[in-house]
C-alpha cells in the first residue's frame, strides 16, 4: 500500500503559496492508518525508546498508538498554558515572533530514552524545540520521527546537528 495515496495536498493553506499536506484522509481510513502505524512503529522501535514524546497536536495522533504498539510511555509536549502542575518551558523562534512549548516537570526520568514524534517535519523548528525542551528535563533524546518529511527544507539537517537521527514514513521533495 502506498500511504501517499491517502494524504492530500491542499493548496494555499494556511496562506497563499503554501501546499498543506493533510493527514485527515489517512486517519479516516482505518486500513491505511493501521499500515502507516505498523510501518512507523518498526522504524521507531530501532531507537529502543522508553518514552515517545508527541508534539501538540497532530503529533499526539501518531505518538499515542505508536507508544501502545511499542509498549512504551507517552508524554505530551504542549502549547503554553495547557498542562497542569509544575512545567518546564522552552521558547523558540518562528518566522515572525516566538512560540513556547511546555512539558510537565516530572514527565521524564533523567536518562530515559525518548523519541520525539510529529505528523510532519518541515524547517525543523518545532522538532528541534521539542529536543531542547526534553533535554532541559534530562531526557536522552535518541531519535525523532514523523509521518511526512518535506525534504526541500532543512529539518533533518537541523536534527542531525543536534545528534538526533530522524526517520519518516513518506517524503515530498
Ligand atoms: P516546522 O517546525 O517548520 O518543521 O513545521 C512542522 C510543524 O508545522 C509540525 O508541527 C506540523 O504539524 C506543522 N506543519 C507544517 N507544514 C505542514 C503541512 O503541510 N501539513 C501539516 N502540518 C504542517
Amino acid at each position: 500500500m502506498d500511504i501517499k495515496d491517502h494524504i492530500r495536498g491542499i493548496p494555499d493553506f494556511p496562506k497563499p503559496g503554501i501546499l498543506f499536506y493533510d493527514i485527515s484522509t489517512l486517519l479516516a481510513r482505518p486500513d491505511a492508518w493501521q499500515v502507516a502505524m505498523g510501518r512507523m512503529s518498526r522504524e521507531v522501535r530501532k531507537f529502543q525508546p522508553d518514552l515517545l514524546a508527541g508534539v501538540e497536536s497532530r503529533g499526539f495522533l501518531a505518538a499515542a498508538p505508536l507508544a501502545l504498539k511499542l509498549g512504551c510511555g507517552f508524554v505530551m509536549l504542549r502549547k503554553k498554558g495547557k498542562l497542569p502542575g509544575k512545567t518546564i518551558k522552552h521558547e523558540y523562534s518562528l518566522e515572525y515572533g516566538t512560540d513556547t512549548i511546555e512539558i510537565q516537570e516530572d514527565a521524564v526520568q533523567p536518562g530515559q530514552r525518548v523519541v520525539v514524534i510529529d505528523d510532519l517535519l518541515a524547517t525543523g523548528g518545532t522538532m528541534t524545540a521539542g529536543v531542547d525542551l526534553l533535554r532541559k528535563v534530562g531526557a536522552n533524546v535518541v531519535g525523532a520521527a514523523a509521518i511526512i518529511e518535506l525534504t526541500f527544507l532543512p529539518g533533518r539537517k537541523r536534527l542531525a546537528e543536534m545528534d538526533v537521527p530522524f526517520t519518516a514514513l513518506v517524503s515530498y521533495d
